[in-house]
């Protein structure tokens, strides 16, 4: 039992309680970050050039002319890698022509600029019965103006082939307006807008942009595989690569929604892939109300054309629109008990695949305006006060300086922790290796950033073993 005394007291402070709830102020006093501050004292306020301004307006997109392609694709009948590659009106010969077409005609309008190569190769997989079987990828190419940055290239690709219900009938009809001749519109739009761009001569586009129309998706990524060989057989970085897959349907009410990023983990313990890096450079030139980045590779038991490229450790990854139909995908055209199985264009929604086409060639254009992402970012300081970071990057009189990110280990998004004029090492005063990840990327003069480089940690050996 309680003394009176000490019942009054109760009552009181239960009464203070009650009404410091009521004010909030118990609440903001739970908010206040109790951690130590880290880095102690304030960085310098020097920073990196503000990032440029967005420069493909959503009017300069021709969404129109993207339907229409769409329609000259799906009017091929089937476009299977397994159909016909010679005959003009239908397979996938019918498909590549029609492409080309469009190509060759953009090309004519760069004034040269953009170069259109049709790429024939073999392939032999499961899904070509294990037989080498031919193939063809279309690819338009507007080469780098900056010497320094050419050989480095940017890949925004949709696949054009399509098939049925059966990926092994080469005489079933298979539309594939969603799967992939939307990715492939995608493509072929951004190269229309970037390389009219080009031809204006202040485009300020520094490395090489191609543009793919690829094959062979759907016997097993073949297309896309073979591309990844053919880039490094050329001698190109691979900068990043942008898969277009799917882009064209958003059936649900409110649309336009916002677009799908799926961007793999990697492999590396502690560090994210460049994948992930550039599904968040993505997002950052394009805003959050335009890319919903999904942090898993793929689709759930799906697959696509960025894969070839994130398994060799390349920073790819997957556009696809917010709400798929899988009646309108991989079905022959039928009507089964009232419903309409089937992928055509009249289930597509223009202002949708319009905007897909604007945060693709948005992407690209700044992402080929910026310096090269830095290399071999290792972090160490372990066991010490003070994290250290070392880069390497080659020499470029168009970047400013390369901005330090961090972020809680916690959070999805980097934030600018600090700023460095040049490559090399840089000690973080007071910040502790352990409570944060860290990455850096190059800052041009023209306000480009190159994707992130995420900080891979020093390999040290685990307590207790053996340290030969
Ligand atoms: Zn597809």
């Amino acid at each position: 039992m309680t003394s009176d005394g000490e019942a009054r007291v109760l009552r009181i402070g239960t009464a203070i309680l009650a009404a410091m709830l009521a004010a909030g102020v118990v609440q903001a006093q739970q908010r206040v970050v109790r951690d130590p501050a880290e880095p102690p004292t304030r960085l310098p306020k020097t920073k990196a050039p503000a990032r440029m301004m967005r420069g493909v307006a959503r009017q300069s997109v021709d969404t129109k002319s993207m339907v229409e392609l769409i329609d000259e694709l799906v009017a091929c009948g089937t476009r299977l890698t397994l159909s016909s590659w010679t005959d003009a009106k239908r397979g996938a010969g019918c498909g590549r022509d029609k492409i080309k077409a469009r190509f060759d005609k953009i090309a004519e309008a760069s004034g040269g600029k953009l170069q259109v190569i049709v790429d024939e190769f073999e392939a032999t997989a499961e899904r070509t019965s294990g037989k080498p079987v031919p193939l063809q990828n279309v690819y338009a190419i507007l080469p780098g103006a900056d010497p320094v940055m050419a050989k480095t290239v940017f890949v925004v690709s949709g696949h054009f082939d399509s098939r049925p219900s059966d990926v092994m009938d080469p005489n079933a009809d298979a539309p594939g307006a969603d799967d992939d001749a939307s990715g492939t519109a995608v493509s072929v739009e951004c190269a229309r807008v970037l390389s009219k761009l080009a031809a204006s001569g202040k485009s300020g586009l520094r490395a090489t942009i191609l543009f793919a129309a690829v094959s062979g998706e759907e016997q097993g990524l073949l297309g896309s595989g073979h591309l990844v060989e053919w880039l490094k057989e050329k001698g190109y970085t691979i900068g990043g690569m942008l898969d277009d897959d799917i882009v064209g349907a958003d059936p649900s009410q409110g649309a336009p929604h916002r677009v799908r990023v799926f961007s793999g983990n990697g492999e590396i313990e502690d560090a994210d892939s460049p994948s992930r890096e550039l599904a968040r450079a993505v997002e950052e030139i394009n805003g959050r109300d335009a890319i919903r980045m999904i942090f898993r590779v793929d689709r759930y038991g799906r697959g696509g054309d960025h894969y070839p490229f994130y398994k060799a450790g390349l920073p790819a990854v997957r556009f696809t629109e917010p709400q798929e139909d899988y009646n309108h995908q991989h079905q022959t055209p039928r009507t089964e008990n009232g419903v309409e199985y089937g992928d055509f264009a009249k289930y597509l929604n223009a202002a949708f695949l319009g905007n897909v086409a604007r945060y693709n060639a948005e992407a690209l254009r700044q992402l080929a305006m910026a310096p090269a992402a830095p290399t071999e970012v290792r972090l160490t300081g372990a066991v010490t006060p003070d994290a250290k970071l070392s880069w390497k990057a080659d020499e470029d009189p168009e970047r400013a300086a390369f901005e330090i990110l961090w972020r809680e280990t916690t959070e999805s998004r980097w934030q600018v922790l600090d700023f460095s004029q040049s490559a090399g090492q840089t000690v973080l005063k007071g910040v502790s290796t352990d409570n944060h990840f860290f990455a850096v990327r190059s800052v041009g003069k023209n306000g480009a950033r190159s994707i992130a480089t995420a900080s891979q940690p020093e390999v040290r050996p685990a307590p207790g073993t053996n340290k030969k």
